[in-house]
This record gives C-alpha cells, sequence and structure tokens, in this order.
C-alpha cells in the first residue's frame, strides 16, 4: 500500500546508516529507505539477525543492504562502523538512531545495572551515534540528517518503564540541542515517536504478553495499533528535501493515543 508514495529516486544515492535495522521498525526503516535509492548500512549486535534481514532484504525486495556488528554502548565501536560505511559510499547522509532496549519494572524494584543498560543504549548510543556521524554529516552535499526514533511515552513519563521514559526524554533534547547547534551545518536533527505498532516485539513485550493489546487499542482514537511502514514512510519523508525546513522537531505517529484523555 505504501510502496508508490514517494518518488522512486527520492534518497538516490544518498548514505544511510540505521541503528537495529535487523528488526521491527528499524528494519522497515531500512527497507524504505533502500527502495527510495539510499545506500543502507544496517548495524547491531546480533550478526545472525543482520545477516538473515539482510538475505530478506535481497531476496523479497530486491535490495542491496549491508550490515556491520555493533554494540551502541561502545563509544569506540561506534567511531569505526560509521567511519567503515562513509569510507565504503564516499560519505554519510542519513544517521537514524533506532536501537533500543527496554522492559518492564517497577523503579521501586529497578537496580541501577537495569536503569544503566537502557540508558546506555537509547541516550548514550544515540550520542555516540549522532558525535561520531558529525563531521561527515556537515560534509553531506545533501544536508545531513538525524532522525531519532523516541516514544510520546517520553513525553508523559513512563509509569513501569521511567527507565525508557527519561532516556527517550534525553534523546528528544539532544535532538533539540543539535538542531540548533549544527544547524548552520546543514544538518537537521529530528524525532519520530511511535506510539503501539503492530507485529514489533516491542508491543508484544509491553502489551501483548501483559493481556494489555485491547485496552491499548481502545485508548487509541484511530481504533488501531500502527503500521511500521508508516513510521517508515515518515522517515522517508523527514529525510527527503521535504524536509529541509523541519528540525528540532517531533513527528508523533499514534493513532492520537497521546491526546485520548477522556471526554
Ligand atoms: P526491536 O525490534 O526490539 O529493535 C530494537 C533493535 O535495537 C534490535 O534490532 C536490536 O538488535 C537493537 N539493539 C538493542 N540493543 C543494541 C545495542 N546495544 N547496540 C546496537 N543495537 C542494539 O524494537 P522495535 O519495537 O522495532 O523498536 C524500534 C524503535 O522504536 C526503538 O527505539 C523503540 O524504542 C521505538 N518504539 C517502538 C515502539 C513499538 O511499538 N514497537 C513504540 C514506540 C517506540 P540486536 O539485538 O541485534 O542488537
Amino acid at each position: 500500500m505504501t510502496d508508490n508514495l514517494f518518488q522512486a529516486d527520492l534518497l538516490d544515492g544518498r548514505v544511510a546508516l540505521v541503528t537495529g535495522g535487523a528488526t521491527g521498525i528499524g528494519q522497515a526503516i531500512s527497507r524504505r529507505l533502500a527502495q527510495l535509492g539510499a545506500k543502507v548500512t544496517i548495524a547491531s549486535r546480533n550478526p545472525t539477525a543482520l545477516q538473515d534481514a539482510c538475505e530478506r532484504f535481497r531476496r523479497d525486495d530486491d535490495l542491496d543492504i549491508a550490515w556491520k556488528r555493533l554494540d551502541v554502548r561502545e563509544d569506540g565501536q561506534v567511531k569505526m562502523v560509521i567511519d567503515e560505511v562513509a569510507a565504503a559510499h564516499g560519505g554519510l547522509d542519513i544517521l537514524i538512531n533506532n536501537a533500543a532496549g527496554n522492559f518492564i519494572c517497577p523503579t521501586a524494584e529497578l537496580s541501577p545495572n537495569g536503569w544503566c543498560a537502557v540508558i546506555d543504549i537509547d541516550l548514550n548510543g544515540t550520542f555516540y551515534c549522532c558525535r561520531h556521524a558529525y563531521p561527515y554529516l556537515q560534509a553531506s552535499q545533501s544536508g545531513g540528517r538525524i532522525i531519532s526514533i523516541s516514544t510520546t511515552r517520553a513525553n508523559t513519563g513512563w509509569p513501569g518503564a521511567a527507565h525508557a521514559g527519561a532516556a527517550k526524554a534525553g534523546i528528544q533534547s539532544l535532538m533539540r540541542a543539535l538542531a540548533v547547534e549544527w544547524g548552520n551545518d546543514g544538518i537537521r536533527a529530528n524525532f519520530i515517536s511511535p506510539g503501539p505498532i503492530a507485529g514489533t516485539v516491542g508491543v508484544q513485550k509491553l502489551y501483548e504478553d501483559l493481556g494489555r493489546s485491547e485496552e491499548m487499542r481502545a485508548q487509541t482514537p484511530i481504533g488501531r495499533f500502527g503500521e511500521a511502514d508508516e513510521i517508515a514512510n515518515a522517515v522517508a519523508y523527514l529525510a527527503s528535501p521535504a524536509g529541509d525546513y523541519i528540525t528540532g522537531a517531533e513527528l508523533a505517529i499514534d493513532g492520537g493515543r497521546q491526546w485520548n484523555f477522556g471526554v
């Protein structure tokens, strides 16, 4: 349904790195960017998942997507992977900060390790990626783009996953700061805040396994969960020239759930 929404060469020749691009929302983003002509690399920890995803991209979508093993918590690894991607493709134009970890835990029972693990992946990992991508994004002929995947829960606080809500709120603040600091370098820094997205591990862990799917659907004015392709289309829009004057912005894609306080 969404494949022909955009001009097929919209992102022709742009170089993109998607963290956590082997699964879920990151996979849909990677596919869409490649379908629109970008040279995409996906990066995360699990080489089997990365390899499988790239084989599926090739077999099912006729797309050539590269992969790199990466733990975004490791600053040195982040620098190495970004340098390698830029060396292989002649630069870096689009950085998608999508990698994340999460679990449900009441804050009173949350260990410092649990807290730090999520802050490390989501917030620190996003900072390392932005920091090392900066010189390449600054040099980008098309204008560098950073798009981070947040959550609407960052705006409200997230009871039961305060660590993830706090990490994502930190990412949102970082994007706004970079929008200002790096605006004159031609770089745009924005974030997308999804609501529950169907078919993802996130929805399975946070809602389906806890028997909360119907409750979540009922809270969503549009009456359904989102699709990963709907997040991918928003990324395509922000990465394209249509996003030239958009920076420091949040694009919430949650079917209106965050505004449903009842009547
Ligand atoms: P997912 O399938 O679990 O994807 C998370 C990805 O992050 C995985 O591919 C994982 O790959 C990677 N990752 C985790 N730790 C990493 C690390 N230390 N270094 C590098 N990569 C790491 O989750 P998803 O549901 O599609 O979520 C994608 C994004 O959307 C996340 O930022 C999430 O917070 C956000 N979001 C999702 C929903 C939803 O409904 N699903 C709603 C709101 C926001 P490896 O295991 O191979 O490292």
